[in-house]
């Protein structure tokens, strides 16, 4: 575990109120000062004549790699350093790959079927990770083998392969290892995990089990998932929940202030408003694009907050508003002179009027819906 400031300033004199309390030998003005730049490293522990053994050996732990990261063509595994997401971040998203036996006489159809297959996720195309090959050879690898490997080199990979027999047993076995690896520093536990679901054939039944083990696999702690059966709908819920669990939670997820523009916006078009948080963009946005009649969607910039989070830290407001629609000339673009702004923001309504008629505009604003999903029902009644 990495240590804070204030758990390395616990040992130091200052701390304890001795004799060399804030003596600067470190070359800093306070043990404090010294604790903090320490936590944040490029210092070097020995700079302090006071530190005590004890300190010196948490520090030594603490510097040590929790987790390898491995590097497949340019795919990065592993590098881990946390148990949990909020306690920093997770580094490089869970790998999903798929093994393939160069000899099953459906092996072209079903190369072709994987390293295919796309989704778009977040305005990012997902494809499966890698494909491993058995039984490959030099006549039979396909030309096209980007992202493959054979089961030969995968296996001289330094990552630990745990054969999935028996859910339980699997799921403590990669609690373990990840504690190992972070809580210990433990050499023997620092290289990336990867489980192996041998093959149950093509049953719903198959693919709604390994869906769900893989699904906990991918949570905790799982850096690869390698397996035998391919489904679509499978591979599809494991990329969404790992979008999930690998983003930041020190950065918020935002999408660009612009004017988005859906079925070919035109001078009659429907006006919505939101802040730049991607996710209600996305909900919103999908269900703009479902209304089969143009429509705009002023995206204002918010630092990635949602409408009442961006409405309290004073990134929403009517001055912003008004900035906005002036930036983007939509008076100019449009006849429409509504426009709907979250069911959320109801109250600023009055206050948006007042900032737009003040300004010269003569927008006027509306109140949609609380939920993106009430948005077709709201239009029909609009
Ligand atoms: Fe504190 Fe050690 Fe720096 Fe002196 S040398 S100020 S005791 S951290």
């Amino acid at each position: 575990m990495e240590l804070s400031g204030l758990q390395i300033f616990k040992y130091l004199p200052a701390a304890k109120k001795t004799e060399n309390t804030n003596c600067k030998k470190c070359g800093f003005p306070t043990c404090m000062a010294f604790a903090l730049k320490l936590a944040k490293g490029g210092i070097s522990p020995e700079a302090c004549p006071f530190m005590p053994d004890e300190l010196k050996k948490k520090i030594n732990i603490a510097q040590k790699i929790s987790q390898k990261t491995i590097e497949i063509q340019d795919l990065k595994i592993g590098g881990e350093n946390v148990l949990f997401r909020h306690e920093k971040t997770f580094i490089n998203p869970t790998a999903l790959c798929v093994l393939l036996d160069c000899k099953d006489r459906n092996f072209e159809d079903k190369f072709k079927q994987i390293s295919n297959f796309e989704i778009n996720i977040l305005n990012k195309t997902k494809k499966v990770d890698l494909i491993v090959l058995k039984n490959s050879d030099k006549t039979t690898i396909p030309s096209n083998k980007e992202r493959t490997i054979s089961l030969e080199d995968f296996e001289k990979l330094p990552v630990k392969i745990i054969e999935d027999k028996d859910f339980e047993k699997t799921a403590q076995e990669l609690k373990f290892i990840r504690e190992k690896a972070v809580k210990d520093k433990d050499e023997n536990y620092s290289n990336p995990v990867c489980v192996h679901f041998s093959s149950g054939g093509n049953s719903i039944e198959n693919f709604e089990n390994l869906t769900a083990k893989a699904s906990f696999y991918l949570c905790k702690y799982a850096n690869m998932l390698l397996f035998e059966d391919f489904n679509e709908g499978m591979i599809s819920s494991l990329m969404m929940l790992r979008e999930n669990i690998f983003t930041d939670p020190q950065k918020p997820l935002k999408v660009e202030p612009k004017i988005y523009e859906f079925n070919g916006g035109d001078k009659n078009a429907l006006i919505f408003l939101t802040t730049n948080f991607a996710l209600t963009f996305f909900a919103v946005a999908s269900e703009l694009e479902k209304l089969n009649r143009p429509s705009y969607l002023i995206v204002t910039p918010a630092d990635g907050m949602s409408v009442l989070t961006a409405w309290s830290a004073e990134k929403f407001t009517a001055k912003m508003v008004v900035k906005t629609l002036k930036d983007y000339d939509l008076a100019s673009k449009v006849k429409t002179r509504k426009i709907i702004i979250p069911g959320l923001l109801a109250h600023m309504k009055k206050e948006l009027d007042s900032e737009i008629k003040a300004s010269g505009l003569d927008f006027e604003i509306v109140t949609g819906t609380i939920d993106a999903c009430d948005i077709a029902n709201f239009v029909k009644q609009f």
